[in-house]
């Protein structure tokens, strides 16, 4: 019952990694059609299903419009990489900070693999300028990019500013699709 297959790879980082705990305040960007959101409501409680567990905040962005869900502050129709939208981010969370920043952003493929491949990696070094702003100390990343010459670029950035930096391919990725996930841990908070 996810809204996309996309869940899985999230399950897949998540387990391995458990990045996403209750209570954790959390940033989802390019977070329509909305599986990451409900894979990120459930793991750190966002509804308060578990009466045991602290009770996180989820925020979700997108160009799109994303369909309502419980437990998720949605910003439709929305660029992260506008300042405006990212103003409006760090005043929804609580205290103006996140435990966690995930990624799954895409633009529309034109297929020219260069191509689309520098503008991705252009929305990441958008999103880790981003994180830099309002990430706690010790939060995590979690960034979708697509493999080509310019990744070093990216992976050179975060490994400045985390003290762990992953590459991971999920099981759940199809095999033919150059895509890629840096998990980036242990943000040194300036
Ligand atoms: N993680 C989502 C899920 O599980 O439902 C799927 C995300 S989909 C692969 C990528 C999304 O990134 C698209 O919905 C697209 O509109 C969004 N996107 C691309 N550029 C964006 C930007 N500058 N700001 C916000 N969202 C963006």
């Amino acid at each position: 019952n996810y809204r996309c297959r996309s869940a899985f790879k999230l399950l897949e980082i998540d387990d391995r990694y458990g990045l996403l705990k209750p209570g954790f305040s959390v940033i989802d960007c390019g977070a329509a059609p909305g599986a990451w959101s409900q894979v990120a409501a459930q793991r750190i409680n966002s509804v308060g299903t578990d009466p045991g567990s602290l009770v996180g905040f989820l925020v979700g962005v997108d160009l799109l419009r994303i369909p309502p869900l419980d437990g998720a502050h949605f910003l439709s129709n929305c660029d992260l990489t506008d300042s405006a939208t990212q103003t409006e981010l760090r005043y929804l969370l609580p205290d103006g900070v996140a435990d966690v920043i995930l990624s799954d952003m895409a633009p529309n493929a034109s297929g020219f693999r260069e191509m689309d491949h520098e503008k991705l990696i252009a929305m990441c070094l958008c999103v880790v300028d981003f994180a830099e702003k309002v990430l706690r100390s010790e939060g995590a990343l979690v960034c979708k990019y697509w493999d080509g010459s310019k990744a070093g670029q990216l992976q050179n950035r975060l490994a400045n500013i985390f003290r762990e930096v992953k590459v991971v391919k999920p099981k759940s990725s199809r095999k033919e699709s150059s895509e890629l996930f840096f998990v980036a841990r242990y943000f040194k908070k300036q």
